[in-house]
């Protein structure tokens, strides 16, 4: 047990005076306070020291030409249990599950439920539960979304994309990552020119947290031909031309020729939900 608290047992307060359930905490030697940080700290956000920086950029480098599964394989080792994924349940997604469930299944996964996703979306998360045994947690944000468009006068997507996906989707993973110290994404870079200068490893400034993209030098064709290959589940709407999905009222279809993200916030300047964007 650590030195850091002792919860005493019931028999062995027979007869004194401390009430049941005392915690008593003795002062630490001083050479042990370091060591125990972390347990006097759980939810303490990771440091960028220059050691981690190092290291970052030598397994980045290390990394750059392994196959996805190496890569999980790296992170899992060296931050279980304080690693997590998020996922959209998109094909990519759906790929490090997949993975995750052979290598790592215990890795913590959520999605960030905006209160405005596809049916067939959530649908996905059940089939995620049925085929891995995987639960994905959904996490929301505080307000649900009628008092959200009650607070606001009408929905905000309308009126302040950046907004929205800020109060729904980057404050959620703020809050969802507390005690965490590395995160996956499902990025690949040939998908945007902002995703293209995406490391394997790296620092993701914005939540404090490693961030690992084990798909960044994968592209579409390969990520479709494991998902046929494995029999992995997709979400049913790629199959009628979305092929990026988000919230229900910023995807549409895309049309042939279109960019594959060309779907998402169509019409505005927008491009990014701001997960991964520094
Ligand atoms: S994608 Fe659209 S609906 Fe979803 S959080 Fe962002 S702005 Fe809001």
């Amino acid at each position: 047990m650590s030195r850091a608290a002792v919860l005493l047992p019931p028999n062995d307060l027979a007869g004194s005076e401390l009430p049941l359930l005392t915690v008593v905490s003795p002062p630490l030697p001083r050479h042990e306070k370091a060591e125990n940080l972390e347990f006097l700290q759980p939810d303490a956000p990771l440091r960028l020291t220059d050691e981690l920086q190092a290291e970052i950029q030598h397994e980045s480098q290390r990394l750059e030409t392994a196959q996805p599964q190496e890569i999980l394989r790296w992170v899992t080792g060296r931050f279980a249990p304080r690693f997590t994924m998020a996922t959209a349940f998109g094909p990519e997604g759906m790929v490090l599950i997949h993975m995750l469930a052979e290598i790592a299944p215990a890795t913590p996964i959520f999605n960030l439920d905006t209160g405005y996703q596809f049916k067939e979306t959530l649908e996905l998360r059940e089939e995620v539960k049925r085929r891995y045994g995987i639960v994905v947690e959904l996490k929301r944000a505080e307000t649900s979304v009628e008092e959200y468009e009650r607070q606001h006068g009408g929905p905000v997507y309308r009126t302040n994309p950046d907004q929205c996906c800020f109060d729904r989707k980057v404050k959620v993973l703020q809050k969802a990552v507390i005690g965490m110290h590395a995160w996956a994404s499902a990025i690949r870079r040939d998908q945007s020119p902002d995703r293209a200068r995406a490391p394997i490893v790296g620092w993701d400034k914005k939540f404090s947290l490693v961030k690992v993209s084990p798909l960044a030098n994968w592209t579409k064709k390969e990520v479709w031909g494991f998902i046929t290959k494995h029999d992995i589940p997709y979400n049913p709407l790629h199959d009628q031309g979305y092929t990026s999905i988000g919230c229900w009222p910023c995807t549409r279809a895309v049309l042939l020729g279109e960019d594959e993200r060309a779907g998402r916030w169509s019409g505005s300047a927008k491009t990014e939900c701001g997960l991964h964007t520094s």
